[in-house]
């Protein structure tokens, strides 16, 4: 610590300079937006300081947490103030004059360069107390921890601050703001109040404004959720979501409940509109803010629900858990796990009546948190039922979403299984092979598109009673052999030239059979009865898990006439190339990777070449 009194001057890290040129250039037009900032960085010190005076009673005294607004024209400042923790000289400077928070560092890196994009990120990210800068010119924030000395920082946002001892004695922070001459507007009393009302009405601090030498207090000072329902308006929730997530993000869906008897608790959990940048990185902290008692006690206590709802924000507010509960103690404790039971199904009502009363809106939330929702199907047994009822898919015969009980009703009277089909993308499931015999049917498939579809159907395995079937299964042949005397006399003119075709493929397939899924391909793999799909064993191979991996069987269309040309080969050379041409295009066709594609080029082109000498007919029929 510093005893000498001149101010020290020191160079902002080189990623602030950059927040806080995209604060103020992106958030121009909403300039107002500094005022519920400060307060909510006030807010949560308070909320800091209650927190800390558990263990520490005499840190409250008898000062009741208040935020204050002081106004003074003739300097042409406001000040937003508060009693609340206060920083240390070296958390001034972290806090501060860095960017230290990996949050930060990540949404830089997302960030493209584009205004209007970046400023949207701005915005569901939180810009803090840089926005102190939108209407500012000059910045002073004096602060006092009540175990340190009080700290001086002053700057003008341009590359440097300045930082010195200062005299102050009481506890908290003041950031002073030393508007800009356009700004003088929030130097207004009225429009401090409507601005007050708007944002910050729901605090549970009192917000007081100072000015002219009179006092007012501004807000309900009651902490948002212990507020009746009733009371509370769609405008009233969105006002505190913004609070919640620090950004400019809206809620799609909210559940306030209050739950009295056996366990006593608040929650409030919001479904928001957006996905944060971190909803796919497993390692990134999610979860709910937990209070005892109207006592903020953690941020993101990931133990109130679980990882496949992550996607949820919120708060639960409980008098079952002492004031001094740690992450540790969050992890095995009964309380906890009956809360988060009653939320997780609280969550699938949330969802389940957004569906019923606004399947437009429902749809959104799918594509952009359905993935993760389908995580559940795998991790939470007991709500599969419920979960799948809420997942939304992709068919054959559908161009929007169907869900699984549509699926259900669609079936042919005989059609015992849901057919489904996985792919990496939903063009490549639609053109599949596999399903010609499907489509000629008048079978409908459903299309998975997802990486996690693949443990999502091993787990789910049935819906109202009805088994889950892959279509590019050797077991789900639509249309299984019946024994005409057609087939019969198939099988028997084809029994040798399989066995060629298994000769000629070895090591690649398991064997070669006779379709009768396909009606315009030549030919198609599927995997065997009890197998992993090709592409479980693709993902699986990719992350470096090859064990599992078992060769597919390859089925050929008798009636094509490439089938028919390769029956008719009798060179044992000339048959091993169309055969491998024949493989490596159902490798192709069910989004496998070629083992090698030049080998695949040179033999197409010979195919090509020997067609135009076989003039006037052309070869694939
Ligand atoms: P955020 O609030 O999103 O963390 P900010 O840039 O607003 O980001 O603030 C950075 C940090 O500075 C805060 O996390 C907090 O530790 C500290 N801080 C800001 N304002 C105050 C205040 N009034 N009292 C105490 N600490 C504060």
């Amino acid at each position: 610590m510093t005893t000498d009194t001149t101010p020290e001057r020191k160079e902002f890290q080189a990623e602030t300079q950059q927040v806080l040129r995209l604060v103020i250039h992106s958030l121009y037009s909403h300039k107002e937006i500094f005022l519920r900032e400060l307060i909510s960085n006030a807010s949560d010190a308070c909320e800091k300081l209650r927190f800390e005076a558990i263990g520490k009673p005499e840190l409250l005294g008898g000062d009741e947490l208040t935020i204050r607004l002081k106004v003074d024209p003739d300097a042409g400042t406001i000040a937003v103030a508060d009693n609340g923790v206060g920083m240390s000289r070296e958390e001034v400077v972290d806090n501060l004059g860095t960017i230290a928070r990996s949050g930060t560092r990540r949404f830089l890196e997302t960030l493209s360069g584009d205004a209007a994009k970046d400023a949207q990120l701005i915005g569901q990210f939180g810009v803090g107390f840089y926005s102190a800068f939108i209407v500012a010119d000059r910045v002073t924030v004096i602060s006092k921890r009540a175990d340190a000395d009080a700290v001086r920082w002053e700057s003008n946002g341009e590359g440097a601050y300045e930082i010195s001892p200062d005299a102050r004695a009481d506890r908290g922070t003041e950031v002073i703001l030393h508007l800009r001459d356009d700004d003088r507007e929030f130097l207004e009393e009225w429009r401090l109040r409507e601005l007050v009302r708007k944002y910050s009405d729901h605090l549970g601090v009192p917000i007081v404004l100072e000015a002219g030498g009179k006092s007012e207090t501004l807000n309900q000072a009651k902490a948002f959720w212990t507020r009746p329902k009733a009371e509370l308006g769609a405008d009233d929730y969105q006002g505190f979501f913004k609070h919640l997530v620090h950004g400019e993000d809206e809620a799609r869906a909210w559940a306030h409940n209050k739950v009295e008897g056996g366990l006593e608790y608040t929650s409030l959990l919001y479904l928001p509109k957006r996905a944060p940048f971190e909803l796919f990185d497993r390692e990134h902290r999610a979860g709910i803010q937990l209070y005892v008692k109207r006592v903020f006690i953690m941020d993101k206590a990931a133990e109130l629900l679980p990882p496949w709802l992550r996607f949820m924000r919120g708060l639960v507010d409980t008098a079952d858990l002492p004031l001094n509960v740690s992450r540790e103690l969050l992890q095995n404790n009964r309380t906890v796990d009956k809360i988060r039971a009653a939320l997780v199904k609280r969550t699938l009502d949330l969802l389940e009546e957004l569906a019923a009363s606004d399947a437009a809106s429902y749809a959104e939330f799918w594509t952009t948190f359905g993935a993760v929702l389908k995580e559940g199907i795998i991790e939470d047994p007991a709500m599969r039922p419920r979960i799948a009822k809420l997942l939304r898919l992709h068919s054959t015969t559908e161009s929007g979403w169907v869900t699984l009980a549509d699926y259900v009703a669609r079936m042919k009277p005989d059609q015992k299984s849901i057919y489904y089909l996985t792919a990496d993308t939903e063009t490549a499931a639609r053109n599949s092979p596999q399903l010609e015999g499907f489509r000629a049917q008048g079978i409908e498939v459903l299309l998975l598109t997802d990486r996690i579809d693949e443990w999502v159907v091993n787990h789910l395995r049935e819906f109202d009673g009805k088994p889950l079937a892959s279509a590019a299964s050797a077991a789900a042949d639509v249309a299984p052999a019946i024994q005409t005397p057609d087939r019969i006399a198939e099988e028997a003119a084809f029994k040798e030239p399989l066995e060629r075709l298994a000769k000629a493929l070895d090591g690649k397939i398991d064997r070669a059979r006779l379709s009768s899924r396909l009606t315009d391909s030549p030919a198609c793999l599927v995997f065997a009865e009890h197998g992993i799909s090709l592409r479980m064993a693709r993902i699986l191979k990719q992350a470096g898990q090859s064990s599992f991996e078992s060769p597919p069987i390859l089925e050929i269309n008798p009636k094509h006439r490439l089938i028919a040309r390769l029956k008719e080969t009798p060179d044992e050379a000339a048959f091993t190339e169309l055969a491998r041409v024949l493989f490596d295009q159902a490798l192709l066709a069910e989004g496998g990777e070629l083992e090698d594609p030049a080998a695949f080029v040179r033999r197409m082109n010979q195919l090509i070449v020997d067609g135009l000498n076989e003039k006037p007919r052309i070869l694939v029929g």
